[in-house]
């Protein structure tokens, strides 16, 4: 019997162009070549793939899309395409390329001097320097407002103080783009190493293949060179935010196909009551669920894709996008995960890996809450945070 894949049912061929297409083939190659034969490991052993960071940099991952500077230049959907293959491996492994390209690479391509510009973001572009975003702190998580972080001028200099929790990434970078409050409202700085420290987050059990620390600042001196000029207020960081979490929403359905892909092949081959489970009405069920809503949000992603290119994507379709995307792939991973049985649990089958990590992305860049209350706000016009 004739099968069709989740590739042919969404009709991925006749929604892009070549270029895109390039992109997700390269990217896919690496990620089946170099990530997946490590991932199992590096995810048990809590270590992030640092020495591939190279090969992410030759296919133009860092600040993909980004123009100027080194940077790729990609257009939005082709950006999403390769968000969407890194997470088919692993959260983590898009989560670093996100971190790096949309916060850390993106708050200095908006926000920073051209100087700025010229000594930071090729060298980021290139993997010789990594970046990480320190927004979240202990106290202040969905209401970043509170803010704790100060940043005093004292002559030429400012003083940067307070700590920051839950950040990607923030072990191995070089510089963190700290916002903090100062007399003018919340401000950005780049904060190097040396003027910050960092502290583990011991014991994670989602996303153990990335990175994820404490920022902490005890009087940091940081020349006024290192402030974000045109960041002025909360709204540049949740500009920044916004930006990111479109990737998220394309990378989820990367770990959603993996699943689905990884259940329907396991259905065909495990055989119970005398014959293979995917003959089952209520196994099939559960695929023909997760292939419904991941084509869906697939063509809706494409769709807002095309409004980012053209500068026409509201921060609420954003919401709705990341808010939709990581719920069903949630959903896809959990199913999937079961479908599997008892081996739904084995690393080796990977579902309950993406399961776990996809807890985080219903938490991260906006929780699933937060963007229902984006979502209400748009419709209503009454913000109910
Ligand atoms: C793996 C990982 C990586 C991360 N990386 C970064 C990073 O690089 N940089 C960074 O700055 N942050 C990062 N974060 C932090 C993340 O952005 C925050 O966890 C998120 O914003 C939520 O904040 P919180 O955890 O403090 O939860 P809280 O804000 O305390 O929320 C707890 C619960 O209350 C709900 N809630 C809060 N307010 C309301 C409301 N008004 N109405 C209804 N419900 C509400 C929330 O939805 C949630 O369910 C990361 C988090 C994780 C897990």
């Amino acid at each position: 019997m004739e099968t069709m894949d989740l590739e042919q049912l969404i009709g991925w061929d006749s929604l892009l162009n070549d270029d895109e297409r390039a992109v997700r083939a390269s990217v896919r190659r690496l990620v089946r070549e170099k990530f997946m034969p490590r991932i199992v490991a590096d995810y048990e052993g809590g270590r992030f793939a640092i020495e591939l960071l190279p090969e992410l940099a030759r296919l133009g991952l860092l600040g993909a899309n980004l123009e100027g500077y080194g940077c790729a230049g990609m257009g939005s959907l082709a950006y999403g395409l390769a968000c969407h293959e890194l997470e088919s491996c692993d959260s983590g492994l898009r989560s670093f390329v996100s971190v790096q390209t949309s916060l850390a690479m993106y708050a200095i391509h908006k926000f920073g001097s051209e100087r700025q510009k010229q000594r930071w973001l090729p060298e980021m572009a290139a993997g010789r320097v990594l970046g990480c975003f320190g927004l979240t702190e202990p106290n202040h998580g969905s209401d970043p407002g509170g803010m704790e972080t100060r940043a005093e001028r004292d002559g030429a200099d400012w003083i940067v103080s307070g700590r920051k929790l839950w950040i990607t990434n923030a072990q191995i970078a070089h510089v963190a783009i700290v916002w903090a409050r100062t007399r003018d409202g919340i401000g950005g700085f780049i904060v190097e190493r040396g003027q910050f420290a960092s502290e583990e987050i011991p014991h994670k059990l989602s996303m153990r293949a990335s990175i994820t620390g404490g920022l902490v600042m005890d009087g940091a001196r940081v020349p006024d060179e290192n402030r974000l000029p045109e960041a002025a207020g909360l709204k540049a960081p949740l500009s920044c935010l916004d930006n990111a979490r479109f990737g998220v929403a394309w990378g989820v359905l990367g770990a959603a196909r993996a699943c689905l892909e990884i259940a329907i092949q396991y259905a065909r081959e495990r055989t119970q009551f005398g014959v293979p489970i995917a003959a089952k009405q209520l196994v099939q069920l559960e695929l023909a669920d997760i292939a419904t809503e991941v084509v869906k949000a697939s063509l809706l992603a494409v769709h807002y894709a095309r409004l980012k290119e053209a500068g026409r994507l509201h921060p609420a379709q954003t919401s709705l996008l990341k808010r939709n995307n990581c719920r069903i792939a949630l959903e896809a991973a959990r199913r999937s995960r079961a479908v599997l049985g008892a081996n739904g649990i084995a690393g080796e089958f990977h579902v309950l890996r993406h399961a776990a990590n996809l807890e985080s992305t219903f938490t991260y860049e906006g929780t699933d809450q937060i963007h229902t209350l984006s979502i209400g706000r748009a419709l209503t016009g009454s913000a109910a945070f």
